[in-house]
């Protein structure tokens, strides 16, 4: 036969005639499968169906015996088709009658049947002698063994003389396909295929004791044993992650050689004023991030700098240290923040902290005759020759949404004429009509939100060459930073301002248990501490959850808590409204404050102590990592009281709740978080056009990323252009299709 001609560009048609031509569905027939394969599943050719995964297997050695079935539990296994029954159901009077297939499955120690109603066509798929897969719930019926929500896996037809071993892979299918012609259509492209070359460098894969890639491809889809199965995803997950990290060092190689920045004084009279003035004493871990953010702006290329930290860890002086280096060195900066009430939070604490370092609100300065000393210092050092060094002087302003008019107008003429050194805004920042003087620093709070355009655009304000500054308080997974962030610089402030007390976080799923939170909050309330009870208003655009919290409000303020002053908050009240609460909870005048999750971000009160969440179970894990990080924030104790009234078998609520009791370190709940959700769902690669991963998983293969990372960056030292491994480079160029312009160019 001439057969082993096949090579991996060929068309899968070119496998095996029967094979591909195979279509579906006994009335009328399917496309051919070759058809659906090209159409539903994108693959058309030989090497692409190579990397279509089986997304099980069944191990034939651990299939339970139809006599072992335990009802109730999950179970797998190995029969033959029996025999096959249709019935006609007699029908109710004015309905028609039903049909009911049976299909009886034995293997050598009993048997267990599948009712299938209404589908008469069944009695045409299973045919005696078939060997299937089966997989679901047992149940007893009428004395026989059925399974509840069955899954059927066609193992060999009549005639199919696919031996697959112990283990046999069930792939991906599609409507018009199965997963066994998929099966015989591997097995067959296997028969004919040479043993192809690996296309990573053979230095590399020996160092890394990894299985050559034509064994990985094949052991993949038809495994020996688990130890094989086991080597051959180590390695095709290895020239995934590898591949991306390679990417990755591309493009920070580029940004590295790039000389378009501008080099800032990293120290200078601004900052030295800034930490001779700070009110407390910085941590060891802010030091450490002012002083890498202070190196990152004086190199010649653009920074881009990820600062990550738990809330409270102090992310607002690093910020305001990177603005001084940026204003010292001539510039302006801006940070941009996801909301009006954070953006309107960072302008309180820089107020307060540029006040000693000699910084104005531009809005208060303009009035004034320019030439007054107001720009050197406050009222007390007036004295004019006796009093300590006039302070250094710079302006500030705050742009959102809500200023508005005059005030607008003057805000937008002191940005561009570059009287305004530091703007704090939303992003507002970001739209027409702003223009900036010389903008060269962006901090951008993403908060959790690890949104890719904003940061890109607010760079384009600056010409695209300016030094960005991204800030995170939920910290992003190790994997994650190493790989789809892998081209940031990372900063991390892992250590809390001392004196602050751990948060006590407990699960509530009893009304005892509420009746005790509850009493907690008004024995805080006695103490002079102030609570936040926090209602899962989840979407602030739908006007009937905003209407459960307000009704919810008001049941807390006239049943519960009769003696307490109690205030709502919700994301449909006017910023002018909800500035009012906030401002009479934060002066103390509000015992309770009832709110949905706007104030998960912005709200520094530190003498709030406690805080009750309702229906926990509804919220994300980083979600509610946010909202417990509103209390704890003075000296006092604090207790977050997490209601959950998830059903017992709501696995995923548990073990976010379970992880809030467990742990407050931020990196430990990102990376549970992680792993309870999969990547895909926090973080958009799609957005990030980084290549998609098929078998690595961020959340477990920490260990791969960083030895794949660290071969990927070492061979790029070695060989900076790729010139000598061309086939690295195009399989770059392959995988990175979606946005070579990430890869290749600014
Ligand atoms: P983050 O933005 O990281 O959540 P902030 O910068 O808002 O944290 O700081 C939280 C609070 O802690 C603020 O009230 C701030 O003044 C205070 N703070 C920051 N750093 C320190 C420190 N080193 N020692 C004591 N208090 C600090
Ligand atoms: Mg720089």
């Amino acid at each position: 036969m001439p057969s082993s001609s096949l090579s991996l560009d060929d068309p899968i048609r070119a496998i095996d005639a029967r094979l591909a031509t195979r279509r579906m569905g006994a009335k009328t027939k399917g496309p051919e499968a070759w058809v659906v394969l090209a159409e539903s599943m994108e693959l058309h050719t030989v090497g692409q169906l190579l990397h279509h995964y089986p997304r099980r297997y069944i191990d034939r050695s651990m299939v339970q015996s139809i006599r072992d079935l335990k009802i109730g539990q999950q179970a797998t296994v190995i029969a033959i088709v029996k025999d096959v029954d249709t019935r006609t159901t007699r029908p109710r009077p004015g309905q028609r009658p039903k049909t009911m297939v049976t299909v009886t499955f034995k293997d050598p120690t009993g048997v267990i049947q599948l009712p299938f109603f209404n589908q008469p066509w069944v009695a045409r798929v299973y045919r005696p002698g078939m060997e299937v897969a089966l997989s679901g719930i047992a149940q007893m019926y009428r004395g026989r063994f059925q399974l509840a929500s069955p899954e059927v896996e066609i193992l060999r037809g009549d005639g199919d003389l696919v031996h697959t071993g112990r283990i046999t892979p069930i792939h991906p299918a599609a409507e018009g396909i199965s997963a066994k012609t998929i099966r015989e259509l591997l097995w067959k492209a296997f028969e004919q295929l040479p043993r192809q070359p690996d296309p990573m460098p053979r230095d590399l894969i020996e160092a890394e004791t990894l299985m050559p890639w034509h064994d990985a491809v094949h052991a993949i889809h038809f495994p020996v044993d688990d130890r094989t199965l086991a080597s051959a995803r180590e390695r095709l997950k290895f020239d995934e992650l590898f591949t991306l990290e390679l990417g990755v060092a591309f493009r920070r190689q580029r940004m590295t050689a790039e000389r378009k920045g501008v080099a800032h004084r990293a120290d200078g009279a601004l900052t030295a004023r800034l930490r001779e003035t700070v009110p407390f004493e910085p941590t060891d871990a802010q030091v450490r991030a002012m002083d890498e953010v202070g190196r990152a702006m004086a190199a010649a290329h653009p920074m881009n700098l990820l600062l990550q930290g738990d809330v409270g860890s102090g992310k607002t002086l690093v910020a305001l240290h990177a603005c001084l280096v940026a204003i010292q060195s001539g510039h302006q900066a801006a940070i941009m923040a996801p909301t009006e009430v954070l953006a309107g939070q960072h302008a309180r604490s820089v107020a307060g902290l540029l006040a000693a370092v000699g910084g104005v609100a531009w809005l208060l300065a303009r009035p004034r005759d320019p030439d007054q000393s107001l720009l050197f210092g406050g009222p007390s050092d007036g004295e004019p020759g006796g009093g300590p060094e006039p302070a250094p002087g710079l302006t500030w302003a705050l742009l959102t949404g809500s200023v508005t008019g005059k005030e607008r107008e003057r805000v937008l003429a002191g940005i561009a004429g570059g009287e305004v050194d530091l703007v704090v805004g939303t992003h507002a920042l970001v739209q027409e009509g702003v223009t900036f003087s010389d903008l060269s620093l962006a901090v951008v709070d993403e908060q959790h939100r690890f949104g890719l355009h904003q940061r890109m655009a607010l760079k384009g304000k600056g010409g695209g060459d300016i030094d960005v500054l991204i800030m995170t308080a939920t910290p992003i997974p190790r994997t994650l930073a190493l790989t789809y962030y892998g081209d940031l610089d990372v900063a991390i402030l892992d250590e809390m301002p001392t004196g602050r007390r751990p948060i006590e976080t407990r699960a509530v799923r009893t009304e005892a248990e509420r009746r005790r939170a509850e009493e907690l909050v008004r024995i805080e309330a006695a103490a002079g501490r102030q609570a936040f009870v926090v209602c899962a208003a989840i979407d602030e655009a739908n006007r009937t959850q905003v209407k459960a919290a307000e009704v919810e409000a008001e049941r807390l303020r006239t049943e519960v808590f009769p003696e307490l002053r109690v205030e709502l908050l919700h994301g449909r009240m006017k910023p002018k409204d909800k500035e009012r609460v906030m401002e009479t909870f934060r002066s103390g005048d509000v015992d309770l404050l009832i709110s949905t999750t706007v104030i998960e971000v912005g709200m520094d009160i530190p003498n709030a102590t406690v805080m009750l969440v309702e229906n926990a179970e509804r919220f994300g894990l980083a979600q509610l990592h946010q909202l417990r990080g509103r209390i704890g924030r003075g000296a006092h104790r604090s207790w977050c009281v997490l209601f959950d009234e998830s059903d017992e078998d709501n696995l995923d609520a548990r073990a976010r709740i379970d992880a809030m009791v467990r742990t407050t370190d931020g990196f430990v709940l990102a990376d549970e978080d992680l792993r309870l959700r999969g990547e895909g769902t926090l973080f958009d690669t799609r957005q990030s056009g980084m290549p998609d991963l098929k078998l690595a998983r961020l959340a477990e293969d920490l260990d791969l990323v960083t030895r794949a990372r660290s071969r990927a960056f070492a061979l790029l030292e070695d060989d900076p252009g790729l010139a000598s491994h061309p086939e690295l480079l195009d399989e770059l160029r392959r995988r990175f299709e979606r946005s070579i312009d990430w890869l290749f160019r600014s």
